[in-house]
């Protein structure tokens, strides 16, 4: 009977649960057994009662909960390889050989890792003598699947990560209830976003709320930056707006690099030789992550675990690590390291100041 352990891992996103809860039972559905790992690589590394046999009940009702019920973590131990070391001795004594894992591009680098060097680890815990020849036997060959949760969507080669729209949801629900106020008093908002290498939540909330500018890192404004938005600002103040919107990203950067914040946003719109506006500052922070999935991360969660579950058992030790994606609607498996790979660059473009290139690598898709 195989056995496979599902893990959340990273930050959390809306939909891990709705994750957990269909590998489970795809798992149980195929004539397996389901393992969860709690609180990410860190309960591989300690074993014992961080990993545990579950049941069709166990995942009752998850679909509808926010954030992550098993755990997650960050993981010192687990960029080391003694760490991982541990983590596959715990995973063999818990005659465990598949893994999934949900969780944002550091958890399926780890991942990735931790699958290339499996090989080699088994023969250290023999060597060492932690592990007898005939208990490694049956587990020559790890299968490891990556689901990618994020509410950045920030990875490259799938359309949405799992929790990306429940958290557009919740800041255009934000920006709603900002606006009513923000028009009663005629006021001018600045709405901090998360995103700090990638700009899709203020261009979509820029968009799905009709803001009247947004700064995303990817594209930074050039030098007249603050000229172009006092512009737009002032047109729609003259047709009739009591309102002003501005959306930022965590990230958002100016042509040389320089971080566009929302004070200096706020005292530009502010400034009493300018437009004047009576001016507030709202950083979403937090709120953006938690509360439940919407139907949208519940569908892709749902039909992306029961992906997961047929890839693992579909897997053959030639077969590349693969993550489940979406793409023009379908749910199809990727290589997982050019995808991790790919977001990196476009991270490290960013750094560069590169910024064509950034906007380049993120319209590029990759095949197989
Ligand atoms: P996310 O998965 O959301 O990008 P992190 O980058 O913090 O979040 O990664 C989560 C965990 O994955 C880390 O705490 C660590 O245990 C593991 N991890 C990340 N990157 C690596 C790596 N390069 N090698 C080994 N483990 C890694």
């Amino acid at each position: 009977r195989k056995k496979i352990a599902i893990m959340t891992s990273g930050g959390d996103s809306p939909g891990m649960n709705g994750v957990v809860r269909a590998c489970v039972r795809m798992a149980i559905h195929m004539g397996c057994d389901a393992y969860c790992v709690y609180e990410g690589y860190e309960g591989l590394v300690q074993g014992g009662n961080f990993i545990r046999k579950m049941e069709w009940h166990d995942v009752r009702g998850w679909l509808s909960e926010g954030g992550t019920l098993i755990g997650t973590a960050r993981c010192m131990a687990f960029y080391e390889r003694p760490g991982r070391l541990v983590a596959a001795k715990n995973m063999i004594l818990n005659g465990i050989d598949a893994l999934i894992i949900c969780g944002g591009d550091g958890s399926l680098t780890g991942a990735d890792k931790f699958r290339a060097e499996w090989p080699s680890l088994l023969d250290e815990l023999v060597s060492a003598g932690e592990l007898q020849a005939e208990q490694i036997e049956p587990y020559k060959h790890l299968n490891i699947v990556g689901l990618v949760g994020s509410i950045d969507n920030d990875l490259s080669g799938t359309d949405a990560t799992i929790g990306c729209y429940s958290s557009l949801a919740r800041i255009c629900y934000a920006v709603d209830l900002i606006e009513a106020t923000a028009s009663s008093h005629s006021r001018a908002f600045v709405i901090e976003v998360m995103g700090r290498h990638c700009g899709w939540l203020a261009l979509m909330a820029g968009v799905a709320t009709g803001a009247d500018f947004i700064f995303i890192p990817e594209k930074p404004r050039d030098d007249n930056w603050r000229e172009d938005m006092c512009n737009v600002v002032e047109h729609h103040r003259k047709m009739g707006k009591r309102k002003t919107i501005v959306i930022i990203a965590e990230g958002a950067l100016d042509r040389h690099g320089n971080k566009i914040t929302p004070t200096m946003v706020k005292d530009l719109l502010a400034d009493k030789d300018g437009l004047g506006l009576d001016t507030r500052i709202t950083t979403l922070g937090h709120v953006q992550r938690g509360g439940t999935a919407v139907a949208y991360d519940r569908m892709l969660a749902t039909l992306q675990g029961v992906e997961a579950v047929k890839a693992v058992l579909e897997a053959t030790p030639e077969t590349k690590t693969c993550f489940i994606a979406i793409t023009e609607n379908k749910i199809v498996r990727k290589p997982l390291m050019e995808a991790v790979q790919a977001a990196k660059e476009v991270a490290k473009a960013i750094e560069m100041q590169d910024f064509d290139r950034a906007m380049a690598l993120r319209d590029t898709e990759f095949s197989e």
